[in-house]
C-alpha cells in the first residue's frame, strides 16, 4: 500500500509500505477517514517530526496521519469479540504505552511512564489505506456520526473538548480562544454548545468569519489594536472568566493570561514554543489558575463523542477541504498557509 510520509522542511511524499497484518493483540483497520490536525504542520515543517515536540525519535519513514477513523478488517488471534470484530466502526485512541503503568490503566496511554508510540508521528499513522494498532486503542465511533466526525474527535475536536473539561467551564462564562485553527474554532463551537460566551482571537479574517459562524459572539483580530484592551472593552473592563489558548503563540499566551479577569483560569492546549510572563503582575495578584492540557484519555475521547451525538454538533462543517491521499502534496501545501479550516483525507 501507499501511505504519506513527511520529509521535512515542507516536503512530503507518498511512499510504498508493506500491507499490515495483525499481531496477535492487534486489529487492522480500513481506514475511511484520516484527519489534518494542527500538530501535523509541525512534523510537516520540521526536521526531525516527532522529535521537535518531544514525543521521542523514529527511525525510518513513519506514515503521517494521527486523527484515525475506519471499520476493522482484520484481528489479531488473542483479540476477544467485545474489543473488536470484523465491520466495527472505529476511532484510534492514537498511542499505546506499556498498558500496566497507572496512566496506561487511566487511559492515558500517551503519558506511559515507559515512553508511548505516538501514531502518525512515532507509529504508522493513518494516512493511508490500512493501519495496525493494538486493540486497546480502539473507541467506538457511535452510529451516528461520520467517518470524518470520528477523525476530528480523534484528535483536534477532542483536544479542544479535553480541554474545555479541564477547565470545567460553566455555562455561564466568558471565554477568549486564541487562535482559531481546527482545535481553537472546535474549542469554539463547543464552549457555545456548553453555554458560554465565546471571543474568539485569530489574525486571518477568514478564520474569523468560520468563528462567528461556529457561535462565537464576538472577535478579535489582534493584529488590530491591543488584543487585551480589547477584551477588556467586551467583558466591563474586567477581562474574560476563563481563556483557552490554541495558538501555540507566545503572544498569543500571553494575550490569554492577560485577558483573563481575577480569579479566572487559563489553559494552554496549543503545543511547541514558548512564554514569558510577569508572575507577580499577570499570575500571582490576578489570583490566575493556568493549567496544561494534552489531548485525551480514551475514556475523554468516548466523552467527546457522546456529547457530540447528543448536542448533535456539526463537526462536519469545521472541514473546508476532502481529499484523496494522492493529493496529500497540495493539501498540505494549503493546510500551511493557516487560513482555511481543517482538511481530511477520505478514502
Ligand atoms: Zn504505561
Ligand atoms: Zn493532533
Amino acid at each position: 500500500m501507499r501511505g504519506v510520509t513527511f520529509l521535512g522542511e515542507r516536503r512530503l511524499e507518498l511512499a510504498e509500505f508493506p500491507d499490515p497484518t495483525p499481531g496477535p493483540h492487534d486489529v487492522v483497520l480500513e481506514i475511511k477517514a484520516s484527519g489534518m490536525c494542527g500538530s501535523d504542520l509541525k512534523f510537516y515543517r520540521a526536521v526531525g517530526g516527532a522529535s521537535s515536540l518531544g514525543l521521542g525519535n523514529v527511525s525510518g519513514p513513519i506514515i503521517a496521519g494521527h486523527e484515525p477513523c475506519g471499520v476493522v478488517a482484520a484481528v489479531g488471534t488473542a483479540v476477544d469479540e467485545p474489543a473488536a470484530r470484523v465491520g466495527a466502526r472505529v476511532m484510534v485512541h492514537h498511542y499505546s504505552g506499556c498498558g500496566g503503568c497507572p496512566h496506561c490503566l487511566t487511559g492515558w496511554s500517551q503519558m506511559c511512564v515507559k515512553g508511548s508510540t505516538v501514531y502518525g508521528a512515532t507509529g504508522h499513522g493513518a494516512h493511508a489505506p490500512y493501519m495496525k494498532v493494538p486493540a486497546h486503542t480502539l473507541v467506538p465511533l457511535p452510529d451516528e456520526l461520520s467517518f470524518a466526525t470520528g477523525a476530528a474527535i480523534s484528535c483536534g475536536t477532542g483536544t479542544a473538548f479535553g480541554a474545555l473539561r479541564r477547565l470545567n467551564l460553566p455555562g455561564g462564562d466568558t471565554i477568549v480562544i486564541v487562535g482559531q485553527g481546527p482545535v481553537g474554532l472546535s474549542a469554539t463551537q463547543l464552549a457555545a454548545a456548553m453555554g458560554a460566551r465565546v471571543i474568539a482571537l485569530d489574525v486571518s479574517p477568514e478564520r474569523l468569519a468560520r468563528a462567528k459562524e461556529f457561535g462565537a459572539d464576538a472577535t478579535i483580530d489582534p493584529t488590530a489594536g491591543d488584543p487585551v484592551a480589547a477584551i477588556q472593552a467586551l467583558t466591563h473592563g474586567l477581562g474574560a472568566d476563563m481563556a483557552l489558548d490554541a495558538s501555540g503563540a507566545s503572544e498569543g499566551r500571553l494575550t490569554a493570561v492577560r485577558g483573563t479577569r481575577a480569579w479566572g483560569s487559563v489553559c494552554f492546549v496549543g503545543e511547541g514554543g514558548d512564554v514569558t510572563i510577569d508572575v507577580s503582575r499577570d499570575m500571582l495578584r490576578k489570583q490566575l489558575t493556568i493549567i496544561g492540557s494534552w489531548t485525551f484519555s480514551t475514556v475523554g475521547q468516548a466523552d467527546c463523542a457522546r456529547f457530540v451525538t447528543d448536542r448533535k454538533i456539526d463537526v462536519e462543517h469545521l472541514f473546508t477541504h476532502r481529499w484523496q491521499l494522492p493529493q496529500a502534496a497540495e493539501a498540505y501545501r494549503l493546510f500551511d498557509r493557516q487560513t482555511t479550516g481543517k482538511g481530511v483525507f477520505l478514502m
